[in-house]
């Protein structure tokens, strides 16, 4: 009775915009029910529609390389993967899937790639140029992973409005047990600091359920969360890929993934929350559970048909079907029985809470 009534009260704080400390974020999410979980959901949906009505945002995704300098232990596209089947798209076969994505009404393209050295601050500003161009009212996404302060700005002068970068863990600790010494915590957030600063619309974001990952790793990322207020939050849940060091490690579950999703929602109000690719893999209902948890964003890939199996982050990534820009009209029927309406903008944050 009396851990029952303290869920019941957090929860209320929570629900009610308040910031909870870590240890009551943790406690949250070890004493989760189907009830409370049903219950911030409900509080969830409900902020999402003071601020973004019925709208869910549409994302095309354009995987542009798989060609990566890094090692993450849990990455499929890893330098060290040799089964991994590299290939890098031309800048005309870009433009040509958003091309394809714009006369779908895709108004993003989020282009994702690994750390490719081959993607200089000169090419990619080149087709930044090139997509802004052609495609005037499109808000450009960059997911290119951590470059230089001065790289940054260069990207976005060249005209990209957005840039996705998870921070993975906000515990410097468990970031290391994830990546290699090459890698450093410090660097990932420098790189969210700087990309902030310079002015794109960023966004973070982590895996749940990743190898050492705790409730107490959880509460800090909810913790940074709230005081880094991104505009965007990429959560999704970690899914072994046979070829990495993780390859025989539990996958995370489309559950505490989606509770999570409402306790991001809850903490902060505007922010842009995808139900992700890695959710529908999870769990065949994932996509339409994460909207019911509060997500508002949703990212069909646009990459070339023949490419798409090799962008292999995790085992059995799906790439087909709603996955895919060519099943956006099934898509878009599973939103609106959701109750919820696909938008043709560019879908930036509101900034209103
Ligand atoms: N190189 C870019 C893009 C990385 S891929 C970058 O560093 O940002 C985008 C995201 O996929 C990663 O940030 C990671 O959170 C997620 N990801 C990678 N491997 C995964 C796995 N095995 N399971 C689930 N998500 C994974």
């Amino acid at each position: 009775m009396k851990n029952r009534s303290r869920v019941e009260e957090l929860a209320d704080r929570l629900t009610a915009g308040k910031a909870l400390t870590r240890e009551e974020y943790a406690y949250l999410i070890d004493h989760r029910t189907p009830e409370l979980t049903h219950q911030l959901a409900k509080a969830a949906v409900a902020v999402r529609e003071r601020i973004y009505g019925r709208s869910v945002f549409i994302r095309g995704l354009i995987e542009i390389s798989n060609y990566c300098k890094n090692d993450c232990f849990y990455c499929g596209i890893r330098c060290s993967n040799d089964h991994c089947d590299r290939y890098r798209l031309t800048p005309e076969e870009v433009l040509r899937c958003a091309k394809e994505g714009y006369e779908l009404g895709f108004r993003t393209f989020v282009l994702q790639g690994g750390e490719d050295t081959f993607l200089t601050d000169d090419k990619l500003c080149a087709l930044i140029r090139d997509l802004k161009k052609q495609f005037g009212d499109c808000a450009v996404t960059l997911s290119l992973g951590e470059r230089s302060r001065k790289s940054y700005q260069r990207l976005f002068d060249a005209g990209a409005d957005r840039y996705l970068l998870r921070h993975e863990t906000a515990d410097p600790a468990h970031y290391r047990k994830l990546h290699p010494e090459t890698m450093s915590p410090e660097n990932r957030m420098r790189c969210l600091r700087d990309l902030k600063e310079i002015g794109f619309q960023t966004g973070c974001g982590i895996m749940v359920g990743s190898p050492y990952q705790t409730s107490s790793e959880l509460a800090e990322d909810l913790a940074f969360i709230r005081s880094f207020r991104p505009d965007m939050c990429g959560i999704g849940p970690f899914i072994p890929h046979r070829d990495t060091p993780f390859g025989n490690e539990t996958p995370g579950t489309a559950e505490l993934t989606c509770f999570l999703l409402s306790m991001i929602r809850l903490i902060h109000p505007a922010v842009l929350l995808p139900s992700t690719t890695a959710l529908a893999t999870i769990d065949p209902g994932g996509r339409e559970k994460g909207l019911l948890s509060g997500a508002n964003v949703v990212m069909p890939n646009l990459s070339p048909k023949e490419i798409r199996g090799k962008y292999e982050l995790y085992d059995h990534k799906l790439h087909e079907g709603e996955e895919s820009a060519q099943g956006f009209r099934a898509l878009s029927e599973k939103i609106r029985s959701l109750g919820l309406e696909p938008a043709v903008d560019r879908g930036d944050i509101r900034k209103e809470e």
